[in-house]
């Protein structure tokens, strides 16, 4: 079958260029839009994912990107994993799965975007005084959530409609939150980076004892046996909300 007639009846038409509608929220600076998509993504709104979509909207107009397509020329070099990072994703195109997206465990606020084409890349970073402004803001509207805060995500002791309480209150915060410009919460500049390699394809072999499969890098072998990490009780790197550290399963 000749491959440019590909029959796509049946597949929507959204789907064919999926990105276009966040594109244009992107061009029009339209958060609230974003915001609407980021909450469908982050399960909530709060303040920092409001933050990531900002700061990802600011790197993306400034870098004129039109078209992502998630398929790493343009990557995202990330320095945490939080609600930014979300808003980091949605904005950018670049997630985990389509290999753009560049995980640093840096533990900053901060991302780099950059065009591998044109060669160029900005560097964001979340302002040290950002979560200041922020709380000022929630503090003079609702001084008591502080307290909750503690409460509820701290100590992990609130009931389930505190739980509910401090989901409205990280919501209209976010949405308060588009009243400040950005200058207030983020500092952008122009960096040269080296691109980073497009991500390799390697083989994949079967683990002999438990029957999955596993990239080539990731196996092991025990006893003459091609096996997978846990099989061979071998350690391996794990992010999670502390970063990046070792396990091992036993
Ligand atoms: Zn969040
Ligand atoms: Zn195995």
């Amino acid at each position: 079958m000749n491959l440019t007639e590909i029959d796509l009846t049946g597949i929507p038409e959204f789907v064919k260029n999926p990105r276009q509608r966040i594109q244009e929220m992107i061009q029009n600076h339209d958060i609230k839009g974003l915001m609407e998509k980021a909450a469908e993504l982050h399960g909530h709104l709060c303040s920092f994912v409001t933050l990531g979509l900002r700061a990802g909207v600011m790197a993306m107009n400034k870098l004129g990107e039109e078209a992502v397509d998630g398929m790493e020329r343009v990557i995202c070099i990330i320095e945490c994993n939080n609600c930014f990072s979300d808003g980091i994703q949605l904005t950018t195109g670049c997630t985990f799965g389509n290999n753009a997206l560049i995980f640093r465990d840096l533990g900053k606020n901060s991302f780099t975007l950059l065009n591998r084409e044109k060669k160029k890349a900005f560097r964001v970073t979340v302002r040290p005084d950002a979560l200041e402004k922020i709380s000022k803001l929630q503090k003079r509207a609702y001084p008591e959530a502080e307290e909750l805060f503690q409460k509820v995500v701290t100590k992990r002791q609130g009931t389930p409609e505190e739980g509910q309480v401090l989901k409205n209150l990280f919501l209209r915060v976010s949405y308060d939150l588009l009243s400040l410009p950005e200058e207030e919460f983020f500092t952008l500049q122009e960096v040269t980076i080296e691109p980073e390699k497009s991500a390799p394809i390697f083989q994949s072999h079967i683990c002999q004892l438990c029957g999955e499969k596993i990239m080539e890098t990731r196996a092991r072998l025990k006893e003459e046996k091609i096996v997978c990490i846990p099989c061979a009780k071998d350690r391996f790197f794990q992010l999670d909300g502390s970063g990046i550290s070792q396990k091992c399963i036993d």
